[in-house]
């Protein structure tokens, strides 16, 4: 499937942030991620959860690409896992702090509730919502447990964002989600197609209006929110990512071009 996808070049802008990607087991098992979609890539074959951050491949190295290219924000992801279940999470962003940068997460806030407090030590957070539905979930998924979203935004106290991943799934139920997020506050929502499927159908709620154009992606203002259309193909939005299993450290922003030259 994933040779199948073709991206157009695109010049990137200036790198903004670094995207920090562990490895290793989930507690999701999503049909849209990487883990599903390329097993067998290089990347996917270590798990660095257990490992001490001055353990963990390149990491000085990786601190020191930050200053060269004057980088303010590291963004805490995992590549097949989610950063809330790393056993050294404390640690890492005590020395994110050190290094006197910004520390941003992205989880599926599942581990709200037994990580909160280092989630409140973050300077932003992003939440991967990819359904409220206990059904569509299993199916999505992989689980049939949905969290206590209002509760996880309410005890947020980061700037929260929502990203979520359009699929044919959940495609008829992403302008509830939206009102949803907007009835609990959420400024901020990204939404974007899964990668390597069929396109989907989605149609923004009539009363969206565009405002502006972020990364050349559509922004809406929609019931409070900013809701951005956002197309990994196309943005010209820049990172620097660094991996984890492998301690590889590289500045092209879409994965997906590394790991379908080394499928
Ligand atoms: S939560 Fe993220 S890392 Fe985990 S399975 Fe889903 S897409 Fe993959």
């Amino acid at each position: 499937m994933l040779k199948e996808i073709s991206c157009p070049t695109v010049e990137r802008k200036e790198k903004s942030f670094a995207n920090f990607n562990l490895v290793g087991p989930c507690n999701l098992s999503c049909k849209f991620c990487v883990a599903t979609l390329a097993p067998n890539i290089p990347q996917l074959q270590g798990n660095s959860l257990n490992t001490p951050v001055a353990e963990l491949p390149n990491i000085s190295m990786f601190f020191q690409r930050l200053q060269e290219d004057n980088i303010g924000w590291v963004m805490l992801t995992g590549l097949n896992t989610d950063p809330l279940l790393y056993n050294y999470l404390e640690d890492l962003v005590e020395v994110i702090h050190n290094y006197g940068l910004k520390c941003a997460l992205r989880s599926n806030g599942y581990l709200f509730f037994e990580k909160k407090e280092i989630i409140n030590k973050m300077d932003k957070v992003s939440y991967s919502i990819s359904t409220l539905n206990s059904k569509t979930a299993k199916d999505l998924i992989g689980i049939d447990y949905i969290p206590n979203w209002k509760k996880i935004l309410k005890q947020t106290i980061p700037p929260v964002k929502i990203n979520t991943v359009i699929c044919p799934e959940n495609v008829t139920e992403i302008n509830n989600m939206l009102n949803f997020f907007s009835s609990q506050g959420v400024e901020r929502v990204a939404l974007r197609e899964a990668f390597g499927f069929e396109p989907v159908n989605y149609i923004l709620p009539f009363d969206a209006k565009f405002i502006k154009y972020f990364c050349d992606n559509p922004v809406f203002s929609y019931k409070g929110m900013e809701v951005t259309l956002w197309d990994v193909c196309t943005t010209t939005v820049d990172s620097l990512n660094y991996i984890a299993s492998t301690g590889e450290i590289f500045s092209e922003y879409r994965l997906w071009d590394i790991m379908k030259q080394e499928e």
